[in-house]
């Protein structure tokens, strides 16, 4: 999509809040569609406004960010609880696998989410040279 198709985009459609969008999984052109299809597979069109989201590439940034974020809250918190109740290892174990699989999975969509109708908002894309399509 080039930058006068771009530019049509907001002639068409009002713009959208690209992280209220996001955060609730809907497109970041029209903000009605779902941008999801399944949890964290990207639906090939907007069921709304057939926004072609092929350009839709969030890569590896959600999976930083889930590390990062959810990584720091869980350490914090076994550390906390083995310095402060010394459980056996099996109730960190019981305590702390499904609360990381569970956040890390509601995290990652919401994460992709933002950073898709970021990229969206923002004309990210790969960078090319004049002339190229
Ligand atoms: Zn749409």
């Amino acid at each position: 999509m080039n930058e006068r198709q771009r530019g049509e985009d907001t002639a068409l459609w009002p713009p959208v809040e690209p992280i209220k969008a996001g955060l609730k999984g809907r497109c970041p052109r029209c903000g009605e569609g779902k941008l999801f299809n399944g949890l964290l597979t990207v639906s090939p069109r907007c069921g709304v406004c057939r926004l072609d989201n092929s350009f839709a590439d969030a890569g590896d940034g959600p999976a930083v960010f889930v590390i990062l974020i959810i990584g720091f809250v869980v350490v914090g918190l076994a550390l906390w609880m083995e310095v402060t109740h010394n459980p056996p290892l099996w109730v960190h174990f019981l305590l702390w696998i499904p609360l990381v699989v569970v956040l890390s999975l509601v995290a990652l969509r919401l994460i992709k989410g933002v950073l898709i109708t970021l990229q969206h908002a923002n004309k990210a894309a790969e960078g090319r040279l004049d002339g190229q399509k």
